[in-house]
């Protein structure tokens, strides 16, 4: 369509980009500072370079000095719930210009992209706590495990379910009871680490994989996460308090686990727990 050697999907993170869907460059990723994408999710429009010789942001950028020798840049940002994640762009290895009609028609293309990204979001994160779902976390999980197994790390598996839900449901409306779920997940999100793979997989039951950690470790992490839920408990003073049973099973770094054998077994440890507890 542009006639250029390199077209690709970018995602740009806090210190890299990421090339995804790419055609011509052999690179998987770069470091931020050297990064066009890295200057086009500062705008809003298609961020245009005709000549980075000539331009003395990038004249003497590693990746105009030496290979891929990029002369143009053209990126769209690619947006997702007003976040810019990174840019659908083309280079060229020749200056060239770009007029309305490209512009219009790059950008087309990258509301495509982005629509394929809104639609994995979708498919992948739950609606009420904004945190995966079970779609979602099988994908993220089956990866990380698959990671800790080739590193031969331990990773732990922890099934949770709060207790006595329904009757907070029952006694306080659903309106309170979707609260408690929206809360128990953000604590979620605050205590377990950026690696960590964690998951409302329906209901009051969530699921968190922990990486490189051993099923001990996981037991102190829990012993955490129980405190801080407690303080909130406390802090709130409603009148009921929000408390959970969970199991904790460990995916040998010896002997390979697949997730779902791992939630399984996970839902079955709880289970005994919560009987325990009644
Ligand atoms: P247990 O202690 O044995 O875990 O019992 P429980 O009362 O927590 O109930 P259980 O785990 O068996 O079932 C979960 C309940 O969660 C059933 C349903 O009423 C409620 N629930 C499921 N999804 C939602 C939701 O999206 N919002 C709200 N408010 N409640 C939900
Ligand atoms: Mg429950």
């Amino acid at each position: 369509m542009f006639g250029v050697p390199i077209a690709l999907v970018s995602l740009v993170d806090e210190n890299r980009q990421w090339f995804k869907s790419c055609i011509g460059l052999d690179a998987g990723e770069t470091s931020r500072d050297v990064s066009f994408c890295g200057h086009a999710i500062l705008g809003d429009g298609v961020f245009i370079i005709p000549n980075a010789l000539e331009d003395n942001r990038f004249a003497d950028n590693p990746l105009v000095l030496g290979d891929p020798k990029i002369r143009f840049y053209a990126g769209c940002p690619l947006c997702l719930n007003g976040h810019k994640l990174g840019t659908l762009c083309i280079l060229d290895q020749k200056p060239r210009s770009f007029e309305k009609d490209d512009i219009e028609a790059l950008k087309d293309l990258a509301s495509m992209v982005e629509r394929e990204l809104a639609a994995v979001q979708l498919a992948t994160l739950d609606e009420l706590t904004n945190i995966s779902n079970r779609r979602g976390f099988m994908v993220l999980a089956q990866h990380s495990l698959n990671l800790c197994a080739r590193q031969k790390i331990p990773a732990a598996l922890v099934f949770l379910d709060l207790d006595k839900f329904k009757p907070i449901n029952d006694k306080y409306g659903h309106a309170v009871g979707d609260r408690v779920l929206v809360t128990f997940a953000s604590q979620m999100k605050s205590s377990f680490r950026n690696s960590d793979v964690f998951a409302r997989l329906g209901g009051d039951e969530f699921v968190v994989l922990l990486s490189n950690t051993s099923k001990e470790q996981a037991e102190e992490i829990m012993v955490r996460f129980n405190r801080s839920l407690k303080e909130i408990n406390q802090q709130a003073n409603r009148g009921y308090a929000v408390t959970f049973s969970y199991g904790i099973v460990e995916s040998n770094p010896e002997k390979y686990t697949a997730i779902d054998e791992l939630l399984v077994n996970g839902d079955t440890l709880m289970y005994e727990v919560k009987r325990a507890k009644r």
